[in-house]
C-alpha cells in the first residue's frame, strides 16, 4: 500500500458523512474487506436485537394473535415504507412477499396475459439479464405462446434506449430489464426506456435487485408499470429475505397475477367459495407472508431512511470511482480489464474487473479475507455497499487483489 493511497482513503473516510453508520453493522471477524454487499448485505446490530425480540415477544407471547395485530398487513406496511424510502412509490403500490423469482413470474405473467388478450405476443428482454429473469420469461413464453425478442446487450455496459426502440413495437406485450445490470453494473436510463416502451403500447417491468438501496429509484415519476427486487442485497434484509413487488395504482384491478391464493383474496378469512381478487395491491399476494424473514428488512429500511438514498448514491459514486482509480493504478498494468461503465451517470454500485485467471485469484482472495465474487467466465465483482463499506476497506481489498495479480 503506498502512503499516497492510504492518505487518500483516510481523507475520503474522514469526509464521509455516512461513516458513522458503519459501526451499526455487526463486526465480521477475519474479514479484511467485504466487497460483496451487492450479493448479500451485512447484518445490522439492530437486526440481531429485533430478531431476538420478535421471537420472544411477538411470536413467543402474542402467538396466533400476532396475525390480527399487524402480521397480516405487513406485506403492505413494509411495502409502503420501502416505497417511501427507496422506490419513489406512493403508498398502496408495493408488497413484500415471495422470492424475487416468484414475484417476477407473477408480475410478468400478469403483464403478458394482459398483452396477449390484446393481440400482443412479444416479450423484450436482454441476453445479459440475470439468469432467473431470462428463465422465467422463457417459461412464460412457453405457457402463453409468446415470443422472446432478445436484445444483445454489451456485457461491459448494458441496454440502451435505442436498442429498446429498435425492438419494441405493436406486438410487444412486455419489456423486462434490470435497472442496474448484475454483471457490469450498468445503470439503464429507466425514464427514457419506460417512455419508449409506452410509446410502443407495451408495459415495463423493472428488476431493481441491483439498484434498490444504492441508486435512487423513482417508479412513480418514471411512469413504471411494474417492478420487483430483492431485500437481501443493498437493503441488508438477510439471506433468503423476501422480495418486493410494485404494481402502479392505475393497473390495480386490471392486471391479474396467476397465483390466486387466499392472501390475495378480497376477504381471505371469510374462506368463501371462488377466488375474488383484492381490490388493492394485496392482489399481488398468494399465501401466508414471510413475516419472520421480513424482520431484518425493517431495520435495514430504518437505517437507509436515516441515511437518505441521495447521500447513499453520492457515497456509492465516490466508492466506485475510488475503486476505478485503484484499478487503473494497481491492476490494469497487470492485464486486468475494467468491464463497468466509467460514466458515473451510467454506473450502479459495483465494478467488475476481468482477467482470465480470476476464478483462481478470487479463491485466493477469499482465503485472505477479501470477499468479492467471481462471475463466469473471468470477472470479479467489487460490490461496494455504501452504508457498510469504508474507503480504507476498498483500498485493502484492491491492494490484496493487486498483490495476487502481480504474483
Ligand atoms: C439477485 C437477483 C435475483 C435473485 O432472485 P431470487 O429469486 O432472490 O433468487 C433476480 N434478479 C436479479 C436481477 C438479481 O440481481
Amino acid at each position: 500500500m503506498t502512503p499516497d493511497l492510504e492518505a487518500e482513503a483516510a481523507r475520503l473516510d474522514a469526509a464521509d458523512p455516512l461513516a458513522a453508520l458503519r459501526a451499526e453493522f455487526l463486526p465480521a471477524d477475519g474479514v479484511v474487506a467485504y466487497l460483496d454487499g451487492n450479493s448479500l448485505g451485512r447484518p445490522l446490530r439492530a437486526t440481531a436485537q429485533r430478531m431476538e425480540r420478535f421471537v420472544h415477544a411477538d411470536w413467543g407471547t402474542r402467538l396466533i394473535r400476532g396475525w390480527d395485530e399487524g402480521w397480516v398487513d405487513r406485506p403492505r406496511t413494509l411495502g409502503d415504507r420501502l416505497g417511501a424510502v427507496a422506490l419513489g412509490a406512493a403508498p398502496g403500490q408495493v408488497v413484500v412477499a415471495d422470492s424475487t423469482t416468484v414475484l417476477l413470474y407473477k408480475l410478468a405473467r400478469a403483464a403478458v396475459d394482459h398483452g396477449v388478450a390484446a393481440g400482443r405476443t412479444e416479450i423484450v428482454v436482454d441476453t445479459d439479464n440475470f439468469p432467473t429473469d431470462r428463465y422465467v420469461l422463457e417459461g412464460i413464453a412457453a405457457e402463453r405462446g409468446a415470443t422472446l425478442r432478445w436484445i444483445e446487450a454489451d456485457p461491459a455496459s448494458g441496454v440502451t434506449p435505442e436498442q429498446v426502440a429498435g425492438v419494441a413495437g405493436p406486438g410487444t406485450a412486455l419489456v423486462l430489464l434490470s435497472h442496474v445490470a448484475y454483471r457490469s453494473g450498468f445503470l439503464a436510463d429507466a425514464p427514457a426506456i419506460t417512455r419508449i416502451a409506452h410509446d410502443a403500447g407495451a408495459l415495463v417491468l423493472w428488476d431493481l435487485s441491483h439498484s434498490v438501496g444504492s441508486v435512487p429509484v423513482r417508479l412513480d415519476d418514471w411512469g413504471a408499470d411494474l417492478a420487483v427486487g430483492c431485500s437481501y442485497k443493498y437493503l441488508n434484509g438477510g439471506p433468503g429475505g423476501p422480495a418486493f413487488g410494485y404494481l402502479a395504482a392505475r393497473h390495480i384491478g386490471t392486471l391479474r397475477q396467476p397465483v390466486t391464493g387466499w392472501f390475495g383474496h378480497r376477504t381471505p378469512f371469510a374462506m368463501g367459495p371462488g377466488h375474488e381478487p383484492a381490490p388493492d395491491v394485496r392482489s399481488l399476494l398468494s399465501g401466508t407472508p414471510p413475516v419472520l424473514a421480513s424482520v431484518p428488512l425493517e431495520t435495514g429500511l430504518e437505517q437507509l431512511g436515516r441515511a437518505g438514498i441521495e447521500a447513499v448514491r453520492a457515497k456509492s459514486l465516490r466508492l466506485t470511482s475510488f475503486a476505478l482509480d485503484l484499478a487503473d493504478a494497481l491492476l490494469t498494468p497487470h492485464g486486468v480489464l475494467v468491464a463497468s461503465p466509467r460514466d458515473p451517470d451510467r454506473r450502479g454500485g459495483h465494478v467488475t474487473l476481468r482477467r482470465p485467471d480470476f476464478e483462481q485469484v478470487n479463491a485466493r482472495l477469499w482465503e485472505r479475507g477479501v470477499i468479492g465474487d467471481f462471475r463466469a467466465p473471468d470477472g470479479i465483482r467489487i460490490g461496494l455497499a455504501p452504508l457498510s463499506t469504508s474507503f480504507a476497506e476498498v483500498l485493502a481489498g484492491m491492494t490484496a487483489l493487486a498483490e495476487e495479480v502481480a504474483r
